[in-house]
C-alpha cells in the first residue's frame, strides 16, 4: 500500500478547520487504510486526515502498538466527527510530539480524562471514556480537525523559543524544548 505524504509545519492546511463526513464508504474506508498504514510505517501513535491534506474530520490511533518492535500487537482504533462532550477539571503534563513538526517535542497541560462520542470506520456511533496516553491522542488529532496544533498549547514564553529553534530545525535532532532535558518519565506521544 502506498504511503500518503505528510504535511508539514506552515503548511497552510494544517491550520483549517475540518468538514465532518456524512458517511463512511468505499472511498472514506481506502483513506482510513492508507492513513493507518502511514501512521504504523512513521512511526505515529495517531494520524489526523489533515496531516495527509485531507480536510476531513477524521483520525486514526493506535496507543497499544509498540513503535520500536514492528511486528507487536495492533489495536487500530478509528474516530469520525470526534465530538469532546466532558473534560475532567485537572491539567496534567505530558510530551507530545506530532508527524507533522517533526523533531520538536514539548510538555503540554491538558485533562487527563475525556468522554468522547464520535462514529467508527462503519459509521456506527460510540461513546467513550478515555484516560492517560488515549485521552492525549484524541485530544491532539481533534486539535488537528480544528486547524490547531500542539505547540499553539505551550506557554507564550516556550512558544517563542520554539519560534525561533522551528527556523533551525534539524529533522533528527529531538529538543525538549519545555525543560532541556532529553529524558522523561512522561510515555511521548507521538500524533
Ligand atoms: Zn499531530
Amino acid at each position: 500500500m502506498k504511503k500518503l505524504k505528510i504535511i508539514k509545519y506552515e503548511h497552510p492546511l494544517l491550520r483549517r478547520k475540518s468538514r465532518e463526513l456524512k458517511d463512511a464508504g468505499p472511498r472514506e474506508r481506502e483513506l482510513i487504510s492508507a492513513m493507518a498504514h502511514t501512521m504504523y510505517a512513521a512511526p505515529g501513535c495517531g494520524l489526523a486526515a489533515p496531516q495527509a491534506g485531507v480536510l476531513e474530520r477524521l483520525f486514526v490511533a493506535d496507543i497499544d502498538y509498540d513503535r520500536d518492535d514492528p511486528n507487536s500487537e495492533r489495536r487500530l482504533r478509528v474516530f469520525i466527527n470526534p465530538e469532546i462532550l466532558w473534560e475532567s477539571d485537572d491539567d496534567e503534563p505530558m510530551k507530545e510530539g506530532c508527524l507533522s513538526i517533526p523533531g520538536i517535542e514539548g510538555e503540554i497541560f491538558r485533562p487527563s480524562r475525556i468522554r468522547v462520542r464520535a462514529r467508527d470506520e462503519n459509521f456506527e456511533p460510540f461513546e467513550l471514556e478515555a484516560e492517560e496516553l488515549l485521552a492525549r491522542v484524541i485530544m491532539h488529532e481533534t486539535d488537528h480537525l480544528d486547524g490547531i496544533l500542539f505547540v499553539d498549547r505551550m506557554a507564550r514564553l516556550k512558544r517563542s523559543l520554539l519560534t525561533v529553534k522551528l527556523g533551525k530545525l534539524r529533522r533528527d535532532t529531538m529538543y525538549d524544548l519545555y525543560t532541556g532535558r532529553e529524558e522523561t518519565n512522561y510515555p511521548v506521544l507521538i500524533a
